[in-house]
């Protein structure tokens, strides 16, 4: 199909002119408009693809056809002709919207040429968009089933669970000789079948934890802590194990090492599982040891590394033992009879506290496995969303790419029941957020939600109605007294250069 272009000219010859060069030099389905009303009217009534119009016309200018056509008709390419005296102009119809200029006297070849240019770009332009939309479409459509399978796998571990319970009640009920006495065989018989029981309560325990870290949905709390007692409180709950393999625990942790902020839980769920991992895969007699020390200059993280005399794991590897479900290759490795999901999960975990972990191995002659922490700065705030905001804004800048941070802000609110609000609004914002790097953060004390948004100005634009909209819907529509609830929204490097200025213009917008 030919590509049309509507030539806008008030003086005939030029247009009779142009008329036979782009159709017959340039294969085009043209038109004419005498004046820039006329134009006007023409594409409302038919489709063209691109309007070459002159810039100096009774009535309408072309400058302000090109600005009237870019708002009504933003799909129709607009380029314009000018004389040498008026480049100024041709540069200000660039700006608002026009594709490219030519300037007079016309050389009839190159205008061809650069309309071809100008029609071509705007359809792979077009091609790619549409190809976006679609990726866009499937990405969406992925989610989705990512998001089912989590809830299928977090329900069904769920319901297996509780009849397990059960089954090892009974078992350990007849074990202990609470319904009778049992003989040799029978005892062996339920040992093992306890053992068993055991294993796969830790692995359900596994898999539950694994897809509340996939699907986001880890509750960390943050709490200032002496990384110490945790260490301490750790060892001594392992140390039977360590002991039965005559292996040694020791620890070094520097005088000044301060407070760090986290999951006092979820700290020691990650030191039981390397500490664990450590006497699994080091041979009788080995020596363990957990270092504390402080990680950067700037005394914001400090560094918890646990070391043993193991077997090691090759280099090859070393990335990968963080992969769900994967033990490396090798007899003693596989005899561990581990699922392969513990680091899988330790590094989830270290990471929703904002924290890294890596691993350093010589073969035959040990592991180090360290993780880092946030140092609690005696900040009244949650010092998470300083440091979320830091490694976005850090990332951004390196890749130059944008970032929009949101603070949504419920305002006035008096009722006690501030927690099941924010879980709620935090339910719905996070239906507005469909990338995997976009953090939510509760900053519940100054009644703020913020949200760090790998989004350009548009994209924050779209979020951000998106996220008004879904507000309007869960809070506002239909009830009695709700509760004031306003978005703000700023985009690095647009309208904001600094992380300050970010949070600044986003704040400013939840006044009133
Ligand atoms: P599991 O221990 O349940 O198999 P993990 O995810 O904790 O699963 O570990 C994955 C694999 O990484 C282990 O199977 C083992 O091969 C290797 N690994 C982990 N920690 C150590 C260690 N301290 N020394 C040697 N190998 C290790």
């Amino acid at each position: 199909m030919k590509n049309r272009v509507l030539v806008v000219d008030d003086e005939i010859e030029i247009r009779n002119l142009l008329f036979e060069a782009l159709s017959e030099m340039g294969g085009f389905e043209v038109e004419m408009a005498g004046s820039g009303e006329e134009a006007l009217d023409r594409i409302q009534q038919e489709k063209f693809d691109l309007v070459l119009t002159d810039l100096r016309m009774d009535g309408m200018d072309g400058l302000r056809l090109v600005t009237e056509i870019t708002q009504s008709k933003p799909e129709i390419l607009t380029v314009l002709m000018t004389g040498h005296g008026t480049i100024d102009s041709a540069l200000e119809a660039m700006k608002r919207g026009a594709c490219d200029y030519l300037t007079k006297p016309l050389n009839l070849e190159e205008m061809v040429i650069r309309l071809r240019k100008v029609i071509e770009g705007q359809q792979s332009f077009l091609k790619i968009k549409d190809y976006a939309a679609q990726l866009e479409k499937a990405n969406q459509e992925l989610r989705k089933i990512d998001e089912m399978k989590s809830e299928f796998v977090s329900v069904a571990s769920h319901e297996l669970r509780t009849p397990l319970a059960t089954i090892k009640n009974a078992v350990q009920l007849v074990l202990r000789g609470k319904a009778g006495e049992i003989n040799e065989t029978q005892l062996n018989f339920l040992s093992m079948a306890e053992k068993n029981i055991n294993r796969l309560v830790n692995i359900l325990n596994d898999i539950l934890d694994l897809s509340r870290i996939e699907s986001g949905r880890v509750e960390m709390k943050s709490e200032e802590l002496h990384l110490r007692e945790a260490i301490e409180f750790i060892l001594s709950s392992l140390k039977p194990q360590a002991d039965a393999k005559s292996i040694q625990f020791t620890k070094e942790i520097g005088e000044g090492i301060p407070l760090v902020y986290g999951d006092r839980e979820k700290i020691e769920q990650i030191l039981t599982n390397l500490i664990g991992n450590s006497v699994k895969f080091t041979p009788e007699g080995g020596e363990i040891s957990v270092v504390v020390n402080l990680f950067d200059k700037e005394g914001k993280m400090v560094a918890i590394s646990v070391r043993d005399s193991g077997i090691g794991i090759p280099g090859d590897q070393l990335d990968k033992v963080f992969k769900k479900f994967y033990q490396v290759e090798g007899s003693l490795h596989r005899s561990s009879g581990g699922t392969g999901l513990g680091l899988a999960i330790t590094k989830g975990l270290v990471e929703a506290g904002e924290g890294t972990i890596w691993a350093e191995s010589e073969v035959g002659k040990g592991s180090t496995f360290t993780f880092t922490l946030p140092v609690s700065k005696g900040e009244k705030r949650d010092p998470r969303f300083r440091l979320a905001l830091d490694k976005a804004f850090h990332r951004a800048q390196e890749n130059e790419t944008s970032l929009s941070l949101f603070l949504i802000g419920v305002l006035g609110d008096k009722t006690e029941k501030k927690d099941a609000l924010f879980d709620h609004l935090e339910e719905q914002v996070k239906k507005c957020l469909y990338r995997k790097p976009d953090v939510i953060l509760r900053r519940e004390r100054e009644g703020i939600l913020a949200v760090i948004c790998e989004a350009d100005l548009r994209g924050a634009q779209v979020v951000r109605y998106r996220i008004e909209e879904e507000i309007q819907k869960a809070f506002v529509k239909g009830k009695v007294n709700p509760p004031i609830i306003k978005v703000g929204v700023a985009t690095y490097p647009e309208e904001a250069l600094s992380k300050r200025d970010l949070f600044r213009k986003a704040k400013d917008q939840l006044r009133g």
